[in-house]
């Protein structure tokens, strides 16, 4: 049976960038499923569909065809074939993925992908829904938080360390709007799930986040 890390949480609370760290340190496979949102928001964009059309999108999402391939174990998406990993990290695909996430065509075929991939792989899977809908029965599960504010600034900072234009206001706002889209939809809402174990990284740094994680693996047996 294979192993599976579930960690889900607001935009901006640095599951990336632990389940990354995670996964390299137990020797598992890492699976970003927000960049599979991003990649159909990469679909409807291209194809021009307003994001408010829910029969557009749905009839879309079946011409979408999103696939994850590991290269020197970094995850790469592909949409259609096409490698689009580089592609689908603008604010702008962020945005598009949270606006057409909700529609029960377009996870349909993402969820599926992810539960054939963990039933196969040992993973540290993050996302919104993986405790709560994709790995129902994870060995582990983590709801990754932190504040606004503090998630903003981690944003502002990467951007202007990118050499990105950015006004902080601006991108804290765009977090809450983003958290209020993810929490209040009707399909798969970001929860935390009943036996998930809260984790707020509001003033934790990136390696004390990673250690609290581990010692949670040892609890739990996955990790000596
Ligand atoms: O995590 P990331 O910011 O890349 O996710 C982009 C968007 O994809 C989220 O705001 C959310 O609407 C959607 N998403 C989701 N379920 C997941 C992962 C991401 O609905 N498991």
């Amino acid at each position: 049976m294979s192993k599976n890390i579930a960690i889900d949480g607001p935009a901006g609370a640095g599951k990336s960038t632990i389940a990354k760290q995670l996964a390299k340190d137990l020797g598992y496979i890492y699976v970003d499923t927000g960049a599979m949102y991003r990649a159909m928001g990469l679909y409807f964009t291209s194809k021009q569909i307003d994001p408010q059309d829910g029969d557009k999108i749905s009839e879309a999402a079946k011409d979408a065809v999103v696939s994850l391939s590991y290269v020197d174990g970094m995850q790469h998406v592909l949409l259609n074939g096409k490698d689009v990993t580089g592609e689908i990290r603008t604010e702008e695909a962020g945005k598009m993925a949270s606006a057409t996430s909700g529609y029960p065509a377009v996870r349909e075929h993402l969820t599926n992908l992810q539960k054939e991939l963990a039933a196969r792989e040992n993973v540290v899977m993050d996302g919104r829904d993986i405790g709560t809908c994709v790995l129902p029965n994870a060995d582990l599960k983590v709801y990754l938080t932190a504040s606004s504010e503090v998630r903003g600034k981690r944003r502002y900072k990467e951007l202007v360390e990118k050499g990105v234009e950015a006004d902080l206001d601006v991108i804290i706002e765009d977090i809450e709007k983003r958290d209020a889209a993810d929490m209040n939809r009707e399909v798969s809402p970001l929860r935390q799930a009943e036996d998930a174990l809260l984790l707020d990284s509001s003033e934790l740094t990136i390696d004390q986040v990673v250690e609290t994680m581990k010692d949670m693996c040892k609890r739990k047996g996955l990790l000596s």
